[in-house]
Order: C-alpha cells, then structure tokens, then sequence
C-alpha cells in the first residue's frame, strides 16, 4: 500500500522533511536488501552492532531517495533531491508507523508467540489456511521489534487473515509488539528452558508473553501446563479460552487419544458437543503439539471436522534448503550459510546423518547462534547435546560466544574467535574424507569457508583482465545518458570470465543490474557476497525457490511461467516480487506477442504476489544494417507492448531493448535501460571499435618439444604428415579445456612469442601439437591460444562460429586468474 511522506511523517512525527507529496510503498531495514529503490522508504536503525546511517550515500546513488533517520547525515549537499525524516528514534518510528498501518485493518490477526515451535505452527496455518483466505504471515522467522513491523507492512487491502509471529528476549518487549500486532487471536505455544535472558523466573517470562493477549477475542494454550493456565488466570483476562488438554474432558477442547504409528499420528478429540478424528504425518511429540494448537485455530474458525481431517493429512515440513559440493581431499560440503538457530541446526544435522556414507567422518563448522534469547552458556550446553545426540564426529566452533562456551562441548573440538582466524589457521588444508557442515549466522560470512573447502583444479590459464572490463564498461557508459540503467550480462560463467569476479568489479563500478541466465548463476554471485539486484533469464520451473531464497528476479516470458511462479510466490507469503516481462518483438525465441498483451495485462493485475519491475525485448539482428528497417519495427512494437503494461501499472516500469551492438547503433533508444554483453568482454559485435580493450586471454605453456624427421607424422590417425625436418611443441590444452578440434591440421594458429605456430595434426583430449620450426623458443614457454595478441574474432572467422561461442567454450576445468594492472 502506498503513503505519502506527508502522511507518515504525521505517524512517526518526523520534522524536516521536504517534498510531502511523495509516495512509498516499500520499508527498508536492511540495505542490502534493496528492490525497488524508487518506492523505498529506508529506515536508518542503530543498534549496538551497527549504524546504518553509515548506508544512506550508497543508497542514495542507488535510488532511494527518502530516509527516516536520527544522526546527522554525511555528504547531505550531494543528495540535493533526497528527503530526510528526522526522528529521536528510528526504531520507534518504524514500529509507529507499523502500529498505525495496523490499525487501518478490520480482519481476524493470530499472534503467535512461545519458547518453540512459533515458526511451524505459523507456517502450518499458512498450509491449513491459504485456500480459504487471503493470507499475510511473516517471512521466515521475522519476530523480532524490527521483524514484526515488517512483518505488518505486507497487509493490504485484499488481507483477510494474518499470522504474526512474536519473539522476545527481555522484559518490555512484548508491549511494544502487542501494540503493533494486537491480535485478535492468540496462541502460545509453550514456554520452555530455565531462566532466559533477562527474565527473573519462568513466571515473568510467562505474563510478558501472554501480554501481547491482553485485548484478544480468543487464547489457544495448553490448559495441561500449570504455568501457563496460573499466568492466564492470573491475568484474568476475560477472553475466550481454548485451554486444549489430554485431562479435562470437560474442558472446550479435549484430547481423547494420541495413536503413533509408523510415519504417522492420528489425533482424537472433542470438541463441544462432536468427537472428531485426524492423522498427520508426522511422528514426533512437538509435531503433535503444533498440530493441536492448528486444530485449536481451525475450529476457533468454525472449520469441520471433515476438513480439519483432509487438510492434516496434508501437512509438510517447513522447507528447508542445503547444498552439498564435491570438497577437496575427498570432503563433501553442505553449505547452510544461510541462517542458524537452534531448529534449524537440529534439520541440517539430520541432514547430514542422511547423506553420510559409511568411514565418512562427519564435521560440523558452527558459528556463534545470534539472537537466541537463551544465555550463551545455557545455549551452547544445549547444542552441545545436540551434537551427541546426532552422532557429530568433530566440531570447528566459529566466534567468540562459542568459544567461550568451548567447556561445554565434550568431544573432538576446534575453536576460533573469527572466520578470518580459521581461514589464516591452515586447519581448512586438514580436512580429509569427512561429510563437513558449514553452519553459520550471516554476518559470520561462511561462504568464504565453502570457497576454501571446495575442490579446484589447475592447468591451463584464462587470463581475466579486470581494469580492461571496466575500461570497457565505462566505454559504453559515456555513450548513454546518466540516468539510464546498465544491465550487464554476466550470464554463461560471464562470457566464459568468471561471474564473480566479472560481478565483483562491477559492483563495485556503480553497474545497476547484472543477468545470469540460470537460477543457479545467480545463486552462485549471492553466495559470493554478490548484492546488487540480479536478473535469471531463463528461470526453471524447478528453481523458484533458489529465485526467492537468493533475492533473483526472474524473466517471465510464458504464461505457464507467470502463473506457476505467482503461485509460487503466493504460498510463501511474498508480495510484490520483482519480475522482468519478456516481449517477443521479433526475435520469436521466447516472450508474449503484442496479441497477448490484453491477456497479459489481466493476470498481472490480480497477482499481488509479483510486479512488473521492467518490461524487456531482445534483438534479431542489430549489429547488421541490412536488418535495420526489422530492428527499428521491433523496437516499435516492443514500445506499444511496453505502454500497455505500464498503463496498468501503478509505478515506473523500466524499458529496455538495446544489446551491445543496440547500444553502438541505436543509441537513442536507450529508454531506462540496456543490456550490455559482448562490448563488456571488449568485443565489438559491429567490427572495430577503437577504445575497447581485451579482457580474456587463454594462455598455456609449452611442455615438451620433439624435433621430428620429415617422413614422421604427428597425433592421432597419423593426420600430422610432415614435409620438412620440424620442431613440434606439445602443449597441455586440448578440446576439453575448450581448444575446438577444428582448428587442428593447420586450420588455426597459436602465438608464442609473438610468431604465430600453426596447430599440427588433430587436437587431443587434453594436449595438442603445434610447428615451432621456425620459432626461437623452448619448453616452459607462454603460449597464447587467443587474447590480447589473436583475437576471438579471428577464431571466429577460422571455425565460422562467432566470438560468443569461443569465449563461452572455454571448460570450467580451465583455472581463471584476474588481473588489475
Ligand atoms: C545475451 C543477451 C544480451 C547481450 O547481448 P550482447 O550481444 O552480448 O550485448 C542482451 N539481452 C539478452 C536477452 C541476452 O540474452
């Protein structure tokens, strides 16, 4: 939903602000985290670890142009066009203008909060639910006083039930989130562990949970636990109870019998005046009870009894993803850098004992467990318990909490206050055939670790000359308007570069967009630290959850793609993902027709769940001018499909058609955006272009050299008939690294210093033969197969391809080096 600026400062009462009739539809917390600049409100949070008044400059050159902020702010005289709501606080602000948000909406909101399980039952209510209503629930586990303010924000107009979770760590907190929450319903799933943090007795710990109840229509407890019902009685507050127990038959909702049995559990009860009865798949007690607490909801909605049964039959996990790579000295890795708390610990452990073979080791690389609310003693006793109960060989504890906790872990154990400290420490060259576990919290950054673990081999070289790339970036940067946006292509390994470092630096260059090709790619650069916003060309539809798990906006270019990922989207709870809208304006590859425009603008209007971030088309033939009057028909008709889209839209839509040669040749039809590829690589699709530099060389060395008499052959089939006395050099490339085997029997040539050597006979799998008769040079010499001194292009030509496919050929077995000059 969107606010002016002039209402939200009357929310948070912000002084000093300027252009009030703005609009924002989307609250940042997280800088790294940004979408949709134009409509973002960011919020500048200071906490103990951290000041994000320290990210405002960057986002500001990124587009965002209004801050909620409570510092004074440095290099404001550069953001001339930026507006600054001052606060005292900018937390509290943020939960105001939740709070108020909130309280615009008239619909049934289940707060649920608890020791454990508050995740799944709210996950499982989603599963129960989504059918009958139009759902929000909160993603992931955003519980916290900046997770539940964002957690709010999704409701708009067409909400008719939300499912908040509430999590708290110290005394006072609940209040705060009561206030911005104010459920209507209520559950609490249990309250468990010894003194938590903060909390004086089990008690207080108690009462300030239920506190987010206190005006409720309706609790959901367990009535068996006699400190729950004691708080609640003793804070006689009038509502309706469903205390569900295995003991009070008289009670609203008794539970006659629990059956185990071997993938499953069937659940008997009463409830007024009706005995019902359901299975669910699941076998362990806590599922047991996050079911009841889901019965205890589904009846408070008047659900029967026959649909409670079918929709538990139905009940799954709550998805988890983990990753396993081929480590070196015969390690796997599973990486879950992704989160850790203590569930999600226990299911990667599970995990883990699942993909374990027989002799192999299992290792398990902890960071410190952010945010648990327990003591770190407390908490680290309990992991280690954990540990021993799956059966971990050997633990490496990352950080400085667990490592001081290191006492409490009574098995094979390493520990180091950083990551740095472990990567410096040599201990990652100690691995052998060991199934290791790569845990760890965000900020503790164990992709690093996953890098350093994973296995690598080396022969051949592909130089990658980073200052060139972006000599050439800037080339087509001062070609283009200031304001339109580069997307830089950095699909199929970047041209053969290497995504990350390709990524890396053009982040760094103030590049906008970059697109991969496959899910994979992208989640690849996301792993590596890569933020920037990334586009998937050709989504699978078996990735839609690396797409949202990696923050990847997919280009939809089907209707059957359209519908299946807005589903998806929709059962994760996600609104307004970014999506890109293919045109097919021509080319008649993939994307809608300007017939499927009316169809299109439709179903775009009723999913709330994606949004039309910008609307695209590619190019047949724009490096060519025989195909200029076809080039200039497509931009035409790709310019009436994009004004259909936009005419629906309710905020900018960027337009973007022009590839490299698009830029060179059409250049005043940027519009908002292009996408450049090939130039970024320093290859001109039109022929020469003085200014672009070459970035990749594919370099060898020469391994052995035989001086052949002239009736000898070389290679395979004897196809190296020598007419001369010859030097032959052999050199370890062949067409696995990517070396085409057309080329041999003197079809191309390679360059050792600075001659050129013809290839003699067919290429091999891994070596080839080049004449070095008439060349002054010995074993160990450089070789280039093409780069600086041969171009792509005149391989291209040799093998009647184009330069594309040379670069992308190169094997991933081929060990890329970069370069700054
Ligand atoms: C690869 C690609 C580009 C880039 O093309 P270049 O000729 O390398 O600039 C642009 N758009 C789409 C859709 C592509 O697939």
């Amino acid at each position: 939903m969107n606010y002016t600026i002039s209402e939200i400062a009357v929310i948070i009462k912000a002084e000093d602000y300027k252009f009030p009739e703005k609009e924002v539809s989307v609250i940042l917390t997280d800088s790294r985290s940004l979408t949709f600049p134009e409509e973002t409100l960011f919020f500048a949070l200071v906490t103990e670890r951290n000041n994000a008044h320290r990210y405002i400059y960057d986002l500001y050159r990124k587009g965002v142009r209004h801050f909620v902020i409570s510092d004074n702010i440095a290099n404001k005289d550069k953001m001339p066009d930026a507006n600054f709501l001052k606060v005292p606080d900018t937390l509290a602000a943020l939960q105001q203008l939740a709070t108020a948000h909130r309280n615009r909406f008239d619909i049934p909101v289940i707060g649920v909060t608890g020791s454990n399980g508050k995740t799944i039952v709210k996950e499982w209510l989603y599963q129960l639910l989504h059918e009958d209503y139009n759902m929000v629930r909160s993603p992931r586990s955003y519980n916290s006083q900046i997770g539940v303010p964002l957690s709010i924000w999704q409701m708009n107009e067409s909400t008719e039930l939300a499912v908040i979770e509430a999590g708290i760590s110290q005394p006072g907190e609940m209040d705060k989130l009561e206030a911005i929450i104010k459920p209507t319903v209520g559950i609490i799933t249990n309250i468990g562990g010894a003194h938590q943090e903060g909390f004086a007795s089990m008690q207080e710990k108690s009462l300030e949970k239920l506190t987010l109840f206190k005006d409720s229509d309706c609790i959901i407890y367990n009535g068996d636990s006699a400190l729950i019902s004691d708080t609640v009685e003793k804070m006689c507050l009038g509502t309706r109870e469903i205390a569900w127990s295995y003991k009070d038959k008289n009670g609203p909702l008794y539970i006659i019998k629990v059956t185990k049995e071997d993938e499953n559990t069937r659940i008997r009860y009463s409830y007024l005046q009706y005995e019902g009865e359901f299975a669910i798949p699941f076998v362990g007690d806590a599922a047991v009870e996050n079911a009841i607490h889901c019965l205890a909801v589904m009846l408070y909605l008047g659900k029967g009894p026959n649909e409670i049964t079918k929709k538990m039959a139905k009940l799954e996990p709550v998805a988890m993803r983990l990753e396993v790579k081929e480590g070196r000295n015969n390690c796997l890795v599973i990486n879950d850098t992704y989160n850790s708390d203590i569930n999600s610990l226990e299911i990667a452990l599970d995990f883990q004992v699942r993909r374990a073979t027989a002799g192999m080791r299992r290792t398990l690389i902890l960071s410190d467990i952010l945010q648990s609310g327990m003591l770190p003693a407390t908490l680290y006793r309990k992991v280690s318990q954990i540990l021993m109960h799956k059966g971990v060989d050997r633990l490496i504890g990352i950080g400085p909490e667990i490592s001081a906790c290191e006492k409490s872990f009574g098995m094979d154990a390493e520990f180091y206050l950083t990551t740095d400290s472990f990567l410096n420490s040599g201990a990652a060259e100690r691995f052998n055939n060991e199934l290791i576990l790569i845990k760890g919290s965000r900020d503790f950054h164990f992709e690093q670790i996953s890098e350093a673990l994973e296995l690598k081999q080396h022969e051949t070289i592909l130089e990658v000359n980073l200052d060139a790339l972006i000599d050439n970036f800037n080339f087509y940067r001062q070609k283009l308007k200031p304001e339109t946006k580069i997307i830089c292509m950095v699909k199929a390994f970047g041209y053969g570069a290497g995504s990350y470092e390709v990524a890396k630096s053009l982040q760094d260059r103030g590049c906008d967009y970059l697109a991969v090709a496959v899910a994979d790619e992208g989640a690849e650069l996301r792993k590596a630290g890569i933020t920037m916003p990334i586009m998937v060309m050709n989504p699978e539809m078996n990735s839609f959850r690396t797409l949202f798990g990696y923050s990847l906006e997919p280009e939809i270019y089907s209707f059957k793609l359209l519908k299946a990922f807005s589903k998806e989207a929709e059962q994760l709870g996600i609104m307004h993902y970014p999506v890109h809208i293919k045109i097919d304006s021509g080319m008649h590859r993939l994307g809608f027709t300007f017939e499927d425009m009316p169809l299109l603008v439709n179903e775009l209007s009723a999913m709330p769940s994606i949004r039309a971030r910008s609307v695209f088309s590619h190019f047949a033939g724009s490096d060519e001018t025989r195909f200029d009057d076809f080039s200039l028909r497509q931009i035409a008709i790709f310019k009436d499909c994009a004004r259909i889209i936009q005419n629906v839209t309710p905020f900018p839509v960027m337009r973007h058609i022009l590839n490299t040669a698009g830029i060179s040749r059409f250049t005043d039809e940027q519009m908002e955006g292009v996408r450049l590829g090939l130039g970024l690589y320093g290859i001109s699709p039109i022929g020469n272009e003085p200014g672009l530099r070459n970035v990749s060389t594919l370099k060898t060395t020469i391994l052995q050299i035989k001086e052949l008499d002239a009736d000898q052959t070389v290679g395979y089939s004897r196809k190296g008939v020598l007419s001369r006395k010859s030097r032959i050099a052999a050199l370890p490339i062949g067409y696995a690294d990517g070396v085409d085997r057309h080329l041999g029997n003197g079809k191309g040539y390679v360059i050792i210093n600075g001659r050129q050597a013809p290839y003699v006979g067919n290429i091999c799998m891994d070596v080839c033969m080049v004449d070095v008769t008439d060349i002054d040079c010995q074993e160990g010499d450089k070789v280039e197969i093409f780069g600086d001194q041969l171009s792509v292009c005149v391989l291209a030509k040799w093998l009647d391809t184009i330069p594309y496919e040379i670069l992308t050929s190169v094997s991933s077995r081929v060990k890329r080096v970069y370069y700054r000059e």
